[in-house]
């Protein structure tokens, strides 16, 4: 084992606070990170899972992350195991390997720290010898197949449930199998792969997956936290002055993710970060977060100031996590309770339409807040099809705001390779910038200074479980064009820097979020290879395109819909072509009793009643055409 890694662990963990370490816990749990230290330290979701594990008297957590490239040249040279930091245990030498996963491009980087902790890859090769591999996080919501084969058992919901769900199926079942069996038949929450065998069709597209034990069902639901109250629910009874549900709401027992270990060093880990809400009510159909979240939750105002007041000793800097800042019921309470304590205040992401002028003081006070908001696409009709409800005149007025208050630099997001995107299209998106541009400069006069417009350009990849879940995404050539063209056209405007997502990765990230099970070896591949996926998908011989380049027809099997979202396939599909139509919807409403969509009536509610529907079949009638 290397002494040097064991030190730089040691060193790490003498500039943290709230680290964890248990000895002779019963069972050990190694919360693994696909990303470096200073990358994950900056990810909720991570300090969520270490703090609701290690809330369990009989459980240890310690974290993993991927080493940075001097650690892993150090890793290589000395041979050493992957170790975790709290005591620099080798990963394999825990019961329980669980990675907490983001983003599918982070499916790689997951394979390559299961080699490296040398353990091996394909759930098929180990035995209850090695620990239990689980994944969860974000992007089980989205689509888990590339990595299925790698897994024991995928948590599909959020880990303030599963967390203890998971656990005590350990303690109760005596081997591995009765582990696995155990949680695939709750039907909700844990989905295992091994359970299933996936059938194909002849041109390549899953036929369907069947259950290989009884009482495994055909689809897994997803487990959603129903305590904290849906956000319209709550903005509905204030409004109504209804005393009495506002207190219900407000009292029930929720957690509130936050920071859980301090870590300075590492990115935003000099503050504090907490999730005021999750979810967002607007439906752009692009976004998967909108969709995946529903319905929108928020975080009762007293929870949020509890641990805001609790952390202020060691800190001024706030972050609020939400996609939807402004849409949170309480916002005014909390802003303005915090201004008072003197907190320095950011937020993860500003939506265009509900940048509030209390909000916009706020993150002028804070100073180091560079805003960024995301027009998305410079067409008002390319913003209906993606149900984008903002005109360019209305963005052009809320850059205006911003600007009026002295913030001069704004970063703008846009996205290329919409649907039913043409030339004029990507012409009206330079005219937005140099608009906004024009704006800037106006307020810059009174200020004496100018600042910077900074597009960032990003080509669209279609999300399951969206509307956009059928559609390809651009052709790789004709992506890179319209990207090369938008990005000279826009650096031609003064104060205008551009950033550009290449067509390259937009492809690669399209194989991660849409490839089915057999993407796991084009993973695995790249994974030995320090990454190269070129070379990966030469050796396995797998067709990317096939799995990202192909519009798909509604009467397709979606390998994702092996998890069931709770979206019914009817709303998905007028969403879907409504686009098409340049037509607008609605936002969700996040209230009680609300059918739209189909995520409240069957999946939101983690102890639904057993006469509750939860699982829903696929409405499409397949022809039986398999292929063993
Ligand atoms: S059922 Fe209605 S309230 Fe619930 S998530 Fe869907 S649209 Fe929103």
């Amino acid at each position: 084992m290397s002494k040097r890694i064991v030190e730089s662990y040691r060193k790490k963990l003498e500039s943290e606070e709230g680290v964890i370490v248990k000895r002779g816990a019963s069972l050990r749990i190694a919360l693994c990170y696909p990303n470096t230290h200073a990358v994950g330290m900056a990810n909720l979701g991570l300090h969520t899972m270490y703090e609701l594990f290690n809330k369990i008297p009989e459980v240890s957590c310690e974290r993993v992350f991927l080493p940075d490239d001097s650690e892993l040249r150090e890793y290589e040279k000395s041979r050493t195991p992957l170790l975790s930091l709290e005591t620099q245990t080798p990963v394999k030498d825990f019961d329980v390997v669980a990675f907490s996963i983001s983003f599918e491009t982070d499916y790689l980087n997951m394979a390559r720290m299961l080699q490296l902790s040398q353990i091996p890859v394909w759930s098929k090769d180990r035995n209850h010898f090695h620990p239990l591999v689980v994944m969860g996080g974000a992007a089980s919501f989205l689509n888990p197949e590339p990595i299925a084969d790698f897994t024991d058992i995928i948590a599909v919901g959020e880990g303030e449930i599963l967390a203890f769900q998971l656990v005590d199926a350990i303690f109760e079942n005596e081997t591995k199998d009765e582990i696995l069996l155990g949680l695939a038949r709750i039907g909700r929450g844990f989905y295992v792969p091994s359970l299933y065998n996936v059938i194909y069709n002849d041109d390549g597209t899953v036929f369907d997956y069947l259950p290989t034990q009884i009482g495994v069902p055909k689809r897994v639901g997803r487990a959603l936290a129903a305590a904290n109250p849906k956000e319209g629910t709550l903005r509905r009874a204030i409004k109504r002055n209804e005393t009495e549900v506002v207190e219900f709401l407000m009292n029930q027992d929720t957690f509130a993710p936050s920071t859980a270990v301090w870590s300075p060093n590492a990115e935003m880990g000099d503050r504090l970060l907490i999730e005021i809400s999750r979810g967002c009510s607007q439906g752009c159909r692009f976004c998967w977060a909108g969709y995946n979240y529903y319905p929108p939750r928020v975080v009762p105002a007293k929870d949020i100031l509890a641990k805001a007041s609790e952390w202020r000793g060691k800190t001024n800097k706030i972050g609020l996590v939400s996609t939807a800042v402004c849409d949170h019921p309480e916002i005014s309470t909390i802003l303005s309770e915090l201004r008072k304590m003197d907190y320095r205040i950011s937020v993860s992401s500003l939506r265009l339409d509900q940048i509030s002028e209390e909000l916009l003081d706020a993150l002028v006070e804070s100073k180091d807040q560079q805003i960024a908001v995301a027009p998305e696409t410079g067409s008002d009709r390319l913003r209906r099809v993606i149900n984008k409800n903002l005109t360019n005149d209305e963005i052009v007025d809320i850059c205006g705001a911003v600007f009026d208050r002295g913030m001069l630099t704004v970063k703008l997001y846009l996205m290329v390779g919409l649907p039913t995107e043409t030339q004029e299209d990507l012409e009206e998106m330079i005219v937005l910038v140099e608009r906004i541009k024009d704006r800037m400069l106006v307020a810059g006069k009174r200020f004496g200074r100018a600042g910077k417009i900074i597009p960032s350009l990003n080509g669209l990849v279609p999300k399951p479980n969206t509307p956009f879940q059928w559609d390809a995404v651009c052709d790789e050539r004709e992506l890179k064009n319209r990207l090369k063209w938008t990005a000279k056209n826009l650096s031609k405007i003064p104060n205008v820097e551009v950033r550009m997502m290449s067509a390259r990765i937009a492809h690669e990230q399209a194989l991660f979020s849409s490839g089915d099970r057999t993407v796991a070896k084009v993973i695995e591949a790249a994974a030995r290879m320090k990454g190269n996926l070129n070379d990966a998908l030469r050796e396995t011989g797998i067709d990317a395109s096939f799995h990202t380049s192909r519009n798909r027809g509604y009467d397709e099997f979606l390998p994702w819909s092996i998890v069931d979202s709770g979206l019914a396939f009817e709303f998905l599909k007028t969403e879907h072509e409504k686009s098409q139509a340049a037509l607008s919807s609605k936002p969700c409403p996040a209230v009680e009793k609300c059918t739209t969509c189909g995520v409240c009536p069957t999946t939101w509610l983690a102890n639904a009643p057993v006469g509750l529907v939860q699982l829903q079949s696929l409405r499409t009638p397949r022809i039986l055409a398999v292929t063993a």
